[in-house]
């Protein structure tokens, strides 16, 4: 029996960053660069106007009211080829280029135009820089604009694109095939038969791997057949980034799976100190890492989270590996008995008036009792021993940050 940090650091060791390479942006989203990012160019590329208004030049207002003659109209988009004279404005809209000789705008809710738009009236002295947007204001040329390390987010798509890049160099989302064992567990709307049991890890795995940003792989199930499931391994460790299985690393007869990972590569199991999610099976196959976890859903579930989660997001580049925590008030406490283990409580969390978060159990916990796990938004980390007292203070793993 070992603990779960020493597990986890184990299996982080043994799965490195994906290759870096390059992506178009709109495939970026929640990628993590893999170098810094330079601007070839300044934003914005040219000094523009922040207002509707005039351009003119702000001596020409001195003493306002001030007559000025409209020499033109400047619109987003165009390009200015009226210099601003002496006496003169350019009528121009938000992000049309200042035109040569102005140094200030006037908005035009301070102006009244004159002569059918001959003249304009400006009815308060402008200061010079007044509502111009500089070249490079955003960013100049030359500058980082995202470091590396980053996970991308919209608005750091934005800048990208902002400063002209088509692809960017990302750690590749990672492709992670998620693998069902089990005899007893069926697919389909088809009634039960005496024994069966209808597959809810496969989904809920799929799931957690598209929901932490990696690709999902539905790789199906295999039966409780060494060859079956040798087969089901070999194909996927070919064709994936990293393996997940559910099922057949117990003790049981027919639990198959540490078997295969064994013959296949690089293999340890473990009995984690934890509950739930005790058994535990990994091995690095052709490079790519395998997760074999529990058949229990709740453990499966938990394991996840606990192992599989931050490995992928090891490997997809990312500084963060952990689930953000918090130190939070257990309501009701948290009461157990002492066994050796950890327990990872499935817990509701929330925001008290007190500024601080509360727990409470979501509800049933053991391992095969899913529905109440639903409801948990944080896992309670309950260390070995009597528990939590009612209104004592727990660490818990947030898991919808
Ligand atoms: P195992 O780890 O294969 O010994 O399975 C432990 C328990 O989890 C057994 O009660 C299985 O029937 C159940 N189980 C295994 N795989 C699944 C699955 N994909 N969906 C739901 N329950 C499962
Ligand atoms: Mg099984």
């Amino acid at each position: 029996v070992i603990p779960y940090e020493d597990v986890r650091a184990l299996i982080l060791a043994a799965c490195a960053p994906l290759q870096p390479r390059a992506v178009s942006l709109a495939d970026a989203l929640g990628c993590v660069t893999s170098i810094p990012l330079q601007a070839d160019e300044a934003v914005p590329p040219f000094a523009n106007t922040a207002m509707d208004g005039y351009a003119v030049r702000a001596a020409d207002t001195a003493g306002a009211p001030a007559r000025l003659k409209v020499v033109a109209t400047l619109a987003a988009g165009a390009a200015s080829d009226r210099d601003v004279g002496a006496g003169e404005a350019v009528r121009i809209m938000t992000g049309a280029p200042i035109p040569s000789g102005a140094d200030a705008i006037v908005i035009v809710e301070l102006t009244h135009s004159d002569d059918d738009g001959a003249t304009v009236v400006v009815e308060r002295e402008a200061q010079p820089g007044d509502h111009v947007r500089p070249a490079g204001d955003d960013i100049a040329a030359g500058d980082i604009v995202v470091a590396a390390g980053t996970e991308l987010g919209p608005a750091h798509l934005g800048v990208l694109a902002s400063v002209g890049y088509q692809r960017v160099p990302v750690y590749p989302r990672a492709r992670v095939g998620v693998l069902t064992t089990g005899d007893e567990v069926v697919d389909g709307p088809a009634p039960l038969q005496p024994g069966q049991i209808r597959d809810s890890n496969r989904p809920m795995l799929l799931a957690l791997v598209a929901q932490s940003g990696f690709d999902a792989i539905d790789l199906g199930r295999a039966r409780d057949d060494i060859d079956v499931i040798e087969a089901a391994v070999t194909d996927a460790a070919a064709r994936c980034d990293a393996v997940v299985t559910t099922g057949g690393v117990s003790v049981g007869d027919f639990d198959h799976v540490k078997a295969v990972l064994a013959k296949l590569g690089r293999f340890e199991s473990w009995q984690v100190a934890i509950k739930p999610a005790k058994p535990l099976a990994f091995a690095v196959i052709g490079g790519r890492p395998v997760f074999g976890l529990p058949g229990n859903p709740v453990s499966a579930m938990v394991s996840f989270e606990l192992f599989a989660r931050p490995a992928l997001r090891q490997m997809t580049g990312h500084r963060d590996v952990e689930r953000p925590q918090v130190v939070a008030i257990a309501d009701d406490g948290l009461r157990r008995h002492p066994d050796g283990k950890v327990h990872f409580v499935r817990v509701v969390a929330s925001h008290g008036d007190d500024g601080r978060v509360h727990v409470r159990a979501a509800g049933a916990q053991g391992s095969h009792q899913l529905h109440a796990t639903a409801a948990a938004n944080a896992l309670a980390i309950v260390p070995d021993g009597e528990g939590i007292e009612p209104r004592a203070e727990v660490r818990a793993v947030l898991l919808q940050a």
